[in-house]
């Protein structure tokens, strides 16, 4: 069945538009941390339908709001008033840190990169940005323009003029032999050399866990010892939180708080994850930053009444059960499990993770080479044994990325280790 569908999906969709599996998945339904396919398997989901169901499947709280919402009204335009959306930024703009902070709600990550970039540049009257080696920010023009990541950077073209910082990547490059510290200070004098004497430029865009890059984080301070270098050079900070927003990694509500010490962001990007599904993203940055623009621009779908229904809902849920101290609780314990079921196992570089972001790095047994051949393969196996999990990484995506649900339960994070721990045995 699913066979016929992926032969009309080859026709008919662009060859570049990824798919996981040789046999790819047609999901039909959720609930809680579970997904059944068209042939009626159920799997235990550890990648939260790619990070966008952060708190559960068919959460009765958001499904009702959504149908009630779109039972009233779905009209969608910013030209008129609209309740959903008021409340939503009223709560985003409270919780994000940022001080008198201004909301703009967008249908994507990309788009609230692409959004943030606009209000920067024009900001600052610069096109050139900073960005870190190995990163994700979208597919849009800009965004792609900002992706270090080569494997997701499908043109060299680019609007923008970008220069790429390293730290993103704390394990790999010319400055991971290095302790903590040293590490910090080798980024700040790359960064100072980057910058130069010469005009700055408007922005350093980063993720604080890079998300597709293989869930890969610096040490935490390193982005607040930047931050005070781009502040001498009038220089602004974009936290692209969009998978490490809301309680994802554990400690902190956003990522960015791992490396606070000298203020905020001036912006934080988000989506994925706050509309459980439904399409919300957004950018939230100061009034200052975000009233910069001298023509009007508007947004048809972004801030739509229903996905804005979801996203209140949503948020209220994961603040009232405390998710992320769930994420932290339950993430530590799973990354433990993974640590011991993988302890000695050949070609297993690496168990990294904060709260329920969790990197398995795979390479090549006796060496320090990526793996694709063995991801994909574990991937396969974990599919067979009922777990989805994700990969990403470099242009060689070999390590296996853990993200579930952030309402995941201690019995099924045993269940989910021990299916991986067959999945990495069966193919190491
Ligand atoms: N930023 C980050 C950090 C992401 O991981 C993604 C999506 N993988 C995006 C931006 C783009 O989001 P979207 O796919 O919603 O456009």
């Amino acid at each position: 069945m699913t066979g016929e569908l992926h032969r009309r999906h080859r026709a008919v969709l662009p060859d570049w538009l990824a798919l996981y599996y040789r046999d790819p998945l047609e999901l039909t339904h959720g609930e809680g941390r579970h997904v059944w396919d068209a042939d009626g398997n159920r799997y235990l989901d550890f990648f939260g339908g790619i990070l966008t169901t952060m708190t559960a499947h068919a959460l009765p709280e958001v499904t009702k709001a959504v149908a009630e919402q779109a039972g009233r009204i779905i009209h969608s335009s910013t030209l008129y008033l609209n309740r959903p959306m008021v409340e939503l930024a009223e709560r985003i703009a409270q919780i994000s840190g940022i001080p008198d902070a201004r909301v703009f709600f967008t249908t994507s990550g990309t788009e609230a990169n692409d959004t943030a970039l606009l209000l920067a540049t024009a900001y600052r009257r610069s096109n050139q940005i900073l960005a870190m080696r190995n990163s994700y920010h979208g597919r849009s023009f800009s965004a792609v323009g900002v992706t270090g990541n080569r494997g997701w950077s499908p043109t060299a073209l680019s609007p923008l003029q970008t220069l790429y910082v390293h730290g993103g990547v704390r394990t790999r490059g010319p400055y991971a032999h290095l302790d903590d510290a040293a590490f910090v200070q080798a980024c700040v004098a790359d960064l100072e050399d980057l910058l130069g004497h010469v005009r700055p430029p408007a922005a350093l865009i980063a993720e604080p866990v890079q998300g597709v890059g293989g869930f890969t984080s610096p040490p935490d301070g390193l982005y607040a010892a930047f931050r005070e270098v781009l502040q001498r050079r009038g220089v602004l900070w974009i936290a692209d939180e969009v998978q490490t927003g809301w309680g994802r990694t554990g400690d902190h509500f956003w990522g960015w708080q791992a490396h606070a010490q000298n203020g905020p962001p001036d912006m934080v990007t988000f989506a994925k994850g706050i509309g459980n599904g439904m399409s919300v993203g957004g950018v939230v940055a100061r009034a200052e930053i975000m009233n910069c623009l001298d023509a009007n621009s508007i947004s048809t779908f972004g801030g739509s009444p229903v996905t804005m229904a979801a996203g209140l809902a949503n948020l209220t849920y994961l603040l009232e059960h405390d998710l992320q101290g769930n994420a932290r609780r339950v993430g530590g314990l799973l990354a433990e499990l993974l640590r011991a079921a993988t302890a000695g196992l050949p070609g297993v570089r690496e168990v990294r993770g904060r709260g329920l972001m969790i990197g398995v790095e795979l390479v090549r047994p006796g060496t320090d080479e990526a793996d694709p051949e063995a991801a994909a393969e574990v991937l396969e196996a974990a599919r067979a044994g009922g777990l989805l999990i994700g990969k990403g990484g470099g242009h060689d995506t070999s390590v296996l990325r853990i993200a579930p649900p952030l309402s995941l339960t201690v019995a099924e994070a045993e269940e989910g280790a021990a299916i991986l721990e067959r999945a990495l045995r069966s193919v190491r």
